[in-house]
Parts: structure tokens; C-alpha cells; sequence
């Protein structure tokens, strides 16, 4: 049912859907001979994309899932930016091709009219008495030399009408190429838009199943405006300076009244799930984030008690100071979170054990928590 152009239009798309994000862009256009043009290789995203072994469960495999979604739009946007430059160095050069193919045809049609018409005139030129120089009597000699010349002007004519010929088709072809590519960009395009949308429609609904089963914990979340606790957003978060994260960002804990960057807030649920199971008590908070006002009012209290507002860690919504147990260096509390934290990318920082010595500070890793 094919034709041979839908064919090579399939190769075309196949080839370019066959490659991945990686694939290298914003080297030198390929060089273009006529018949390789389809074989143009271009940036596009991956299909790996979509690939989920199972449905999330846990709050950890959720906000990874979306964050692993949100990660993806933005590769096949940027892997979309990259084919959109490529198609257009091709295109260009695909139309430059064309321009000088089209000149190069001209040229050779100036050529075929005079020497045209030097063959149509010769043909009558009455000297030669018409058609049939052959048969007309006379000097010989002056007659083969004059049949000599006419063949080889005929000859002149033939062949360039043979390359005249010749170009127009190589014209023809780079053109159906030319259209091919764009038609195999148009449909990659609506391919990638058509996955963007899809994966941003699994990110927002991981993110509400995420919100969702924060406040089966018993986390308030507020419904209004933008409400849930949003993992894909924490990339944002170097854009704000300690103390001043916006509240797209943070998200709150089981604890009312405490809150922290959404990555350690989820974090921080499921390890406070273990943490019940163990001890039949959800933990306890005495601070979590601290905006830039809270620890300049800490500051200047306690003396002592907090870092430089501006430098800590409760400013970037990473750390939490507990009670309940685990302030006390070595109580079983501490030994068990000691012991289990890591698994949800909690740690109890070097320098809390001796300078400070703060036993109840504890602070999320985000590389860690990456890493689970
Ligand atoms: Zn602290």
C-alpha cells in the first residue's frame, strides 16, 4: 500500500524516534548530498520517558515518580528546542541547495536557446539544400566538414539538455526531500507535544495522589489556590534566599504549625511512619522552617541557640529540631532514629555530635533523598 515517498518518509521518522535525548545537537549541520537528506539525524526525547515499572505506592516512590515526570518535561522541551534549531540549519541549507540548483538550470537554459537555434538554423541553411545532405551532389569534402560541425552542435545541444535534465530532477528530488523533512518534523513535533501533555498530566495527578495521602496522615493542606505539597517545584528553590522560601515550595508536616521544603516534608512523613510504628507516637517537633524573621528573633533571644539568620539550614526548610526523646543524646530514640533516618534521607549532621553539640538537630539530605 505504500509508496516508495511514503516509505522513505516512514524510514525517516523512524529513524529520528529511534534516537535519544542524548543524542548530541548544536554540532555542524550534516553535509547534504541530494539522496542522504532523509537520513537527516536529529535530537528527539527519548521514549524511555513514559517507562514505570509499577503504580507508586509509598510517599517517597510518589514524589520520585513526580519529580522523575516534571524531570521529563523538561528534557523533551529542551530535546523539542534542539530538533526545532536542527530542522531549521537543515531546512536552510536544503533551501540554499535548492536556490543554486535552480541558478545552475537557468544558466543552462541561456545555453540551450542559441545553441538551438545554431542547430535549427544549420539545418536549414540553404547551402546544405534542406534535409538530406547526403544525397546532394558537389564538393564532397566541404559537405562532410559542414555535417561534421552540425553533428557536434547537435550533439552540444543534446547533452545540455541531457544536464538540464539531469538538474531538474535533482531539483525535483531535494524538493520532495525538502518536504518530506518537514512533514517528518511536523508529525515528531505533534508526537513530543502530545507526550509533553501526557507527562504533565501524570505529574499533576502524582502530585495529588501525593497530597492526597499527606492528609490521610493527617497533614493540613489547604485546598484553596495552588494548596497540595509539590515535589517537582524544589529545583526553584536557589532562587531564594535563606529564610524567604515561598510557600509553593514548602509543604506542611503531620505536626500542626510545622512546615519544610516539600522533598524533606515527604521525607519527613514517611520516615515519621516508621517512627510510630516503633514507638506508637508520631515524633516530636519543637522547629522546623524558620523564616529569616523567626531566626532573627531566635537570634537575638537566645544567643547561642541559633545559627547566623541567613546560614541555616531551618531556613532552606532542611532541618528540624526534635523532642519526644531524641534531644536526648542516646536515648533509645535517638539510637533508632540514628539507626533508621538514612533509609529517608535524614541525617544527623558531624558537627551536631560535638560543635554545636545539638542532638536534636536533624537535617534532610537532598542528595541522599534523591538517591531513594
Ligand atoms: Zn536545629
Amino acid at each position: 500500500m505504500s509508496s516508495p515517498r511514503s516509505a522513505r518518509l516512514i524510514a525517516v521518522v523512524t529513524a529520528m524516534t529511534s534516537l535519544t535525548v542524548s543524542a548530541p545537537y548544536g554540532t555542524a549541520a550534516p553535509a547534504l548530498a541530494d539522496t542522504t537528506t532523509a537520513k537527516v539525524r536529529t535530537a528527539s526525547a527519548g521514549e524511555s520517558v513514559m517507562t514505570l515499572d509499577k503504580e507508586p505506592t509509598t510517599l517517597t516512590e510518589l514524589r520520585r515518580e513526580a519529580q522523575k515526570a516534571y524531570k521529563s518535561i523538561e528534557d523533551a522541551n529542551r530535546a523539542l528546542v534542539a530538533r526545532q534549531k536542527k530542522f531549521g540549519t537543515v531546512e536552510k541549507a536544503l533551501a540554499a541547495k535548492l536556490e543554486s540548483l535552480q541558478q545552475a538550470t537557468a544558466e543552462l537554459n541561456k545555453m540551450r536557446k542559441p545553441l538551438s537555434d545554431l542547430a535549427s538554423s544549420m539545418y536549414q541553411d540553404p547551402s546544405l539544400d534542406g534535409l538530406s545532405p547526403f544525397f546532394r551532389a558537389g564538393n564532397g569534402t566541404e559537405t562532410l566538414r559542414r555535417i561534421a560541425d552540425l553533428d557536434h552542435i547537435v550533439a552540444g545541444r543534446n547533452n545540455v539538455l541531457g544536464d538540464a535534465v539531469k538538474l531538474l530532477e535533482r531539483q525535483q528530488r531535494l524538493a520532495e526531500e525538502a518536504q518530506e523533512l518537514r512533514a517528518a518534523s511536523l508529525l515528531q513535533e505533534a508526537q513530543l507535544s502530545a507526550q509533553v501533555a501526557a507527562l504533565r498530566k501524570r505529574s499533576s495527578s502524582l502530585v495529588r495522589s501525593l497530597t492526597k495521602a499527606l492528609i490521610k496522615l493527617g497533614v493540613k493542606i489547604s485546598s484553596k489556590g495552588a494548596g497540595g505539597c509539590d515535589p517537582t517545584r524544589i529545583g526553584q528553590a536557589e532562587q531564594y534566599p535563606n529564610g524567604l522560601l515561598p510557600q509553593t515550595i514548602l509543604c506542611p508536616l503531620p505536626q500542626a504549625g510545622e512546615e519544610l521544603r516539600a522533598d524533606a516534608a515527604i521525607a519527613f512523613a514517611d520516615l515519621n511512619i516508621a517512627y510510630k510504628k516503633r514507638f506508637g507516637t508520631s515524633m516530636c517537633i519543637s522547629d522546623s522552617y524558620r523564616s529569616l524573621s523567626e531566626q532573627q528573633s531566635i537570634y537575638y533571644r537566645r544567643p547561642g541557640f541559633a545559627a547566623t539568620p541567613g546560614k541555616s539550614n531551618h531556613g532552606l526548610g532542611l532541618a528540624v529540631d526534635l523532642c519526644g526523646g531524641v534531644q536526648n543524646f542516646r536515648s533509645v530514640q535517638f539510637n533508632w532514629l540514628e539507626a533508621n533516618s538514612k533509609r529517608y534521607g535524614w541525617i544527623h549532621p558531624d558537627w551536631s555530635y560535638h560543635s554545636p553539640f545539638e542532638p536534636w538537630h536533624w537535617e534532610y539530605d537532598p542528595q541522599l533523598g534523591a538517591k531513594l
